[in-house]
């Protein structure tokens, strides 16, 4: 009989992108995936560490799936293994604080989990792979794994050198590199023709991207690789194409311009900021100030087409002054977010930003970031009122959690819209009229469907 796999996932995009790819892998070696942990011979735990919450989910579902196993009287417990970020930057101690655990896979062992399993099944105790990528690794993930039929993540860049000074990516996650443009072209083509109608290019630092060769990009223009990819990956007809997440310093204006000439690049932009204050931002070790940052909404802004624009914001990194979080309430105020991703500053052990003394008080980031959220709710509150009576496109992804009468799904500048319609199925991209607007989504009803 062929043993079961269960993948367990948290954190970003990257990780969804990595147990795709991970599953894969396990399929092709003969293995089963199975859709909970009970009925598994090897669980895995791919992990997030961007902040101390996430990494400690993690240490708390080991547990309960060692107990689940325990109470169900299992005979032969399943075998453990703790795999993306938090395994990366743990290895070997995680071993000694959770003696359940089997198995350690780096965040470039993805290709490699077959073989790890094996070695753990054989009878070997505490398997573990920290290395890098090998050459030539496969980046293809089987429709069969995919957790959307329609919309699809496509990583284009992996990792991160930017080293802001409160982030644990660049230790987790290894140095930037980018997929050969080619593979991307052909990797999207053939999503295409396998019906996928959105898709995400993904990476850290998705503007970033620099590949070693311009395979693939021959035949486009644009004043940064990555604004030439957007082209290349418009010209195979794919219907919606997204992008994320934008690093400010890496963001060109040409990526306006491609996102004006061609229309199925989605209306849609993703540029963190941080803070509001210059003083931050250089402790932060950004890169860009507020006026940089500025600049590039203002572009933005003075596109064509209107671009709905969101960030991520830390309240409360070390030395944080009530003046420097004014900064950041008035550049929000400027920038006119349609969402924006707040979180409490989190230390994270081996950054720079972890020696820095001056912390906030807890109340006092939690103060922040209750004040940054009423602002953005009472901005965001207008912007979405003023969809209302406006038609927008939607991928219909599936019936809404509230009411069976309803679908939900995506617009093309990554709202979420429910609307009343018993007649769409998943999948489709249809017309919706905006009838009401919600603090997070817009309510509308079915106007008609689009050719698909
Ligand atoms: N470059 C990736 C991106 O922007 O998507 C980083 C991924 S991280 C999941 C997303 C956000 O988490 C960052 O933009 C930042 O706002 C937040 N973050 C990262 N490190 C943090 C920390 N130590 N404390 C609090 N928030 C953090």
């Amino acid at each position: 009989m062929k043993s079961k796999v269960y993948i367990e996932t948290f954190g970003c995009q990257m990780n969804v992108a990595d147990t795709e790819r991970a599953a894969t892998g396990l399929r092709k070696a003969g293995y089963e995936l199975t859709a909970s942990a009970e009925a598994a011979d090897v669980v895995l735990l791919n992990t997030c560490s961007v902040r101390e919450r996430a990494e400690r989910k993690v240490f708390r579902r080991i547990g309960e799936i060692r107990n689940e196993a325990k109470r169900a009287g299992r005979q032969k417990k399943p075998l453990i293994g703790v795999m993306g970020c938090v395994a990366q930057l743990e290895g070997e101690t995680i071993f000694q604080n959770s003696p359940a655990v089997d198995l350690i896979i780096g965040t470039r062992a993805t290709d490699r989990i077959p073989s790890l399993i094996e070695r753990a099944r054989g009878g070997e105790a505490a398997v573990i792979d920290l290395d890098e990528r090998q050459e030539g690794e496969v980046w293809d993930v089987s429709p069969a794994e995919r957790r959307s039929p329609y919309v699809a993540f496509v990583p284009i860049i992996e990792g991160c050198n930017k080293f802001c000074s409160f982030c644990i990516v660049p230790y987790s996650r290894g140095r930037e590199k980018s997929r050969n443009a080619l593979e991307i072209v052909n990797e999207v083509q053939r999503l295409r023709s396998l019906g996928y109608k959105e898709i995400h290019l993904i990476g850290q630092n998705v503007n970033s991207y620099r590949p070693k060769s311009q395979e693939g990009l021959e035949r486009y223009s644009g004043a940064t690789a990555f604004s030439r990819l957007l082209r290349a990956v418009a010209d195979t007809g794919m219907q919606r194409i997204k992008f994320t997440t934008s690093f400010p310093r890496d963001f060109h204006t040409d990526i306006v311009s491609a996102l004006e000439e061609c229309p199925n690049l989605c209306d849609w932009i993703h540029l963190p900021v941080q803070s509001g204050s210059d003083r931050i931002l250089k402790a932060m070790r950004r890169g860009h100030n507020s006026e940089d940052y500025l600049r590039r909404i203002d572009a933005i802004r003075s596109s064509k087409r209107r671009l709905s624009l969101t960030s991520d914001i830390i309240v409360g990194f070390p030395g944080e002054s009530e003046e420097d979080f004014e900064n950041t309430m008035r550049l929000v105020r400027a920038c006119e977010y349609d969402g924006l991703f707040i979180f409490k500053y989190s230390q994270r052990a081996g950054t720079p930003a972890a020696t820095l003394a001056d912390v906030v008080p807890e109340a006092e980031k939690k103060a922040r970031f209750i004040a940054l959220e009423g602002l953005q709710e009472s901005m965001q509150s207008k912007i979405y009122n003023s969809y209302v009576g406006r038609t927008v496109s939607i991928l219909v992804e599936k019936e809404s959690a509230r009411s069976s009468e309803d679908m939900t799904g995506h617009s093309t500048c990554h709202k979420v819209v429910n609307f009343r319609s018993r007649k769409s199925q998943p999948g489709e991209i249809v017309d919706v009229l905006i009838s009401q607007a919600k603090p997070y989504s817009l309510y509308g009803e079915l106007m008609s469907k689009q050719a698909n």
